[in-house]
């Protein structure tokens, strides 16, 4: 059965580029059928912070990347890094080192005067025949691993092909420190190969780490599973991704009106592709993430095609449903959610709305006090001619019954009686009931505005 884990450390906001590492994982567990596992990294005290990790909690709840178990908290399984750590100390496969931080840095400085990559010597490892010096009695040791001084570590990445690291590139990792609390690396590893992980997606900034962790995933005599690193995002000027580019927290996109379903099918655009496809949803999503198709190169974010995406998914939204979370933004502006059939609101509005915050400021043409327009403006628009075909329309509108094709019926009558073109009545009539010349059709935001208040603005426009 696969199984997949997204394990971020919960030291800020949940990213965009953690966000799309969550969907590729969530996505090829559920194409598999499998189990998605979400663990909390929190084991660097100085950097998490329970905010964090509930703004990790609520990223994925509002991408809606259900996991099957978790979450699971490093924090909380330090008893069982420390009962690893022993068998490792017991089978040989680590040792104590007694060398201090400054003896380490002399040793790392020797080797690079030599032009070898900074490394422990591996004084305190043990080899057969070797005689150890005597433990300094006043120094706590750290753990480390023992490293294979010989041949490669090679992995199959699902995204970057073969990758292999010969064993003397790495050091003998420090898996436990002094004050005994697991390293990272380790603690990884542990989990990864008690959660019984198949799948290791993750950002290709750990591509160093994963050697490392095969070795001792091999030393415990675990299965290895299979790795896949995905690039990174880069900003549209090609630099990593960045505040400078705009939000990279995935809730300032909740805020700022993206739908999920809109920022899932554009980050699973970013670093994988199924031939030309554009939009899809979730289901597709799940029935094509086989994992292939995943992109070698780092991908660039384009915020005018997450737009194009998000003002999809706006439009093909079911329009009780858009109403519903559209009514708290149109609160935030001011306005009475309640005061005007929102259905038939969004209904009109949504054909322009990249984002719930344009549709909730577009919606504010019902909501908020009509403008007051300029002199200027009334003068070129409002002329005899059309000041009689708007007394016309404030005449006869009382006995319009208000529907859509009764108040279009009447303008087209209007219009045909005193011989004008629609524009002669069409702006006017917007002037006089919200006070700009460009709305969506006039027919369709006259009925939402309700006779009353039409008729109101119309005499008090008049007079
Ligand atoms: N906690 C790591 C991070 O946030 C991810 C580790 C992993 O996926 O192996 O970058």
């Amino acid at each position: 059965r696969v199984r997949t884990r997204f394990a971020p450390s919960p030291t800020g906001y949940l990213h965009l580029g953690g966000a799309r590492t969550a969907l590729f994982s969530w996505a090829f567990a559920k194409h598999h059928d499998g189990d998605f596992i979400l663990r909390i990294e929190d084991t660097d005290l100085e950097r998490s912070t329970p905010e964090a990790v509930q703004a990790i909690l609520d990223g994925v709840a509002w991408l809606d990347l259900t996991h099957d178990e978790g979450p699971f908290y490093q924090m909380q399984r330090m008893d069982r890094y420390r009962e690893v750590i022993a068998s490792l100390l017991e089978s040989g496969q680590a040792y104590y080192c007694y060398s201090s931080p400054e003896e380490v840095q002399t040793m790392r400085e020797v080797a690079r005067a030599r032009g070898l990559k900074p490394r422990y010597d591996g004084t305190w490892r043990p080899e057969p025949g070797k005689t150890l010096p005597a433990v300094p009695a006043d120094r706590t040791p750290v753990v480390r691993f023992k490293t294979p001084v010989d041949g490669v570590t090679t992995w199959n990445d699902m995204v970057k092909g073969i990758i292999s690291i010969a064993n003397t590139e790495l050091d003998d990792l420090v898996i436990a420190r002094q004050d005994g609390t697991p390293t990272y690396n380790f603690c990884v590893v542990v989990d990864d190969w008690d959660m019984g992980i198949t799948h290791v997606i993750r950002g290709d900034d750990h591509v160093n780490n994963t050697p490392r962790q095969i070795n001792i995933m091999q030393a415990l005599g675990a299965e290895l599973p299979v790795y896949g690193h995905v690039p990174m995002i880069l900003g549209p000027d090609g630099e990593k991704l960045s505040k400078r580019h705009g939000a990279v927290s995935v809730m300032d996109y909740e805020r700022q009106g993206y739908l999920a379903e809109g920022m899932i099918n554009y980050l699973a655009r970013l670093g994988w592709s199924h031939g030309d496809d554009e939009i899809f949803d979730r289901e597709q999503l799940i029935q094509w993430f086989d994992g292939s198709s995943l992109s070698r190169s780092a991908s660039q974010w384009d915020p005018k095609k997450l737009n194009w995406v998000n003002a999809h998914y706006i439009q093909n939204a079911d329009k009780a449903w858009l109403a519903q979370i559209i009514a708290p933004r149109i609160s935030e502006l001011g306005g009475d959610p309640g005061a005007f059939p929102l259905e038939e609101v969004v209904s009109l509005l949504k054909e322009r709305s990249e984002t719930l915050a344009d549709l909730a400021q577009a919606s504010m043409l019902f909501y908020g006090e009509p403008q007051t327009p300029d002199a200027q403006t009334l003068a070129k628009h409002v002329t005899d001619a059309s000041r009689a075909a708007l007394i016309a329309f404030l005449d006869q509108a009382s006995e319009c019954s208000w529907e859509r094709a009764s108040i279009s019926a009447l303008i087209k009558q209007i219009l045909g009686t005193q011989g004008l073109k629609m524009p002669q009545l069409a702006i006017p009539l917007r002037l006089a009931v919200v006070g700009t010349t460009q709305t969506p059709a006039i027919d369709a935001v006259l009925e939402i505005l309700g006779k009353k208040r039409v008729m109101q603005r119309l005499q008090t426009f008049l007079s």
